[in-house]
């Protein structure tokens, strides 16, 4: 078996960042096992599905993201031994950790909707949450004839769970700006008795989806996709009742979990349906094995799964990976801080901060984000990304 100091499964958000920081703080031996040659910023999707950014700048390769001095292990891992401390891979071969940190992200399961895995992509079945479906959106959003338009939230914890609505918002902006939207029934369609899981800015979008003259179904979920003859199902899931409408445009979020390899695993939550990893929320260590530790959207943390819940995951992961491996316990603890920019119109965006506790926690206190700003729509489409890439994948922000 090969053997590295630090073994890092993962190279989206999540592991560059940490990988990044461990270099930085002088950990001369990191690895990064990552199959794919091209890493996605993936909050630009959508304005990508809104027809405001190519796909192309949203993606740079995996190569030119690895920091300087990580070895890049081009593999997928099928499977970790704790106990062993060791971490297979597809070739069959194993990698021997002294620390690993697992940041695999989450599986999208197109294929536990009926009909779904068949239909996106056309028949107006759009989805943000694939490179190759985003700009498939815009496609359908822009040529959509009057008719109903469906916005679906899957249930479960998913990725970015505010950006089902924010697509709703984006098509509802574009339809009104081009005379549509009058003769448009717009539909959406939530798990949850609740707009949002932050209370507050939940009132605010409330508003805003009423203004769009949007429906929304709370306790509602796609039960099965018909895309050749435009039909999709939805179930009350309250009520049990079944309601089957003709659309335009359908878009969802698709159901998401742990990757099957996690979740089939010994280091899954036992806790958690969807098989997420198991560790401390504040520590980010796994409980039962010191020297294993998770985050991102993988992690079982009872908050938001965004890229902006990473930027302050990775410090503290860094913090307790090093402090293990003086053979003590770290001091870092994560809060839940996480943030989830709603964009509800075509230049207008606000941004819901918190944390664990669901208290606000903004980062500009000076200013009002739970109402939509011009300055905040700037940030999202020009400032983020490059606090993404020239601050968070190189472990500075
Ligand atoms: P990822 O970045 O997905 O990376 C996981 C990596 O692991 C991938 O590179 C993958 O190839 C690799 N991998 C998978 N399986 C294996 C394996 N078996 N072995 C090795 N490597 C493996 N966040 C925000 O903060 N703000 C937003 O506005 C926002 N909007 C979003 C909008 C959309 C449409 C989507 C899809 C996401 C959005 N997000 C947003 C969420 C954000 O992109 C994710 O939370 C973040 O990318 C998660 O990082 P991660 O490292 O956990 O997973």
């Amino acid at each position: 078996a090969r053997r590295h100091e630090v073994v890092i499964v993962g190279g989206g958000a999540a592991g560059i960042s940490v990988a990044a920081r461990l270099r930085r703080a002088g950990v001369a031996d990191v690895a990064v096992v990552e199959p794919s040659d091209v890493h996605y910023y993936q909050p630009l999707w959508t304005l990508v599905g809104a027809g405001q950014v190519p796909m192309g700048t949203t993606a740079r390769s995996e190569a030119a993201v690895m920091p300087k001095g990580v070895t890049w292990i081009r593999h997928r891992a099928t499977a970790v031994d704790p106990e062993a401390h060791t971490v297979t891979l597809a070739d069959d071969s194993v990698l021997r950790y002294q620390q690993l940190v697992l940041a695999p992200g989450i599986q999208l399961n197109f294929d536990a909707i009926p009909g779904l895995a068949e239909s996106v992509g056309r028949d107006g079945v759009a989805s943000n949450y694939r490179p190759d479906l985003a700009p498939r959106t815009w496609d359908f959003i822009s040529g959509a004839e009057p008719g109903t338009a469906v916005f679906v939230t899957p249930p479960g914890p998913i990725k970015c769970a505010g950006a089902p609505q924010k697509i709703a918002y984006l098509a509802a902006d574009h339809w009104r700006r081009h005379g549509l939207l009058d003769r448009m029934r717009l539909i959406m369609v939530l798990p949850t008795a609740a707009m949002f899981s932050q209370p507050d800015w939940g009132e605010v979008l409330k508003k805003i989806a009423a203004g769009y003259g949007i429906e929304v179904r709370h306790n509602t979920e796609l039960a099965e996709v018909d895309g050749p003859n435009r039909r999709a199902v939805l179930l009350d899931t309250a009520t049990g009742t079944k309601e089957e409408l003709e659309f335009q445009v359908l878009h969802t979020a698709p159901p998401q979990s742990a990757p099957d390899w996690i979740r089939d695993s010994a280091l899954a939550d036992p806790e958690s349906p969807y098989g997420y990893l198991k560790v401390d929320k504040h520590t980010l260590r796994h409980p039962d094995w010191p020297d294993v530790f998770a985050l991102g959207d993988a992690a079982n943390l009872p908050t938001s799964k965004t890229g902006a819940a990473i930027r302050k995951q990775a410090p503290v992961v860094t913090t307790n990976v090093l402090a293990a491996r003086r053979g003590t316990l770290g001091e870092a603890r994560y809060d839940g801080y996480t943030s989830c920019p709603v964009v509800t119109a075509h230049n207008r965006m606000l941004l819901a901060e918190f944390d664990y506790t669901l208290t606000p926690r903004p980062s500009f206190p000076f200013l009002d984000t739970m109402r939509p700003r011009y300055d905040m729509y700037l940030l999202k489409r020009y400032g983020l990304p490059q606090l993404y890439w020239r601050g968070m994948l190189r472990g500075r922000a």
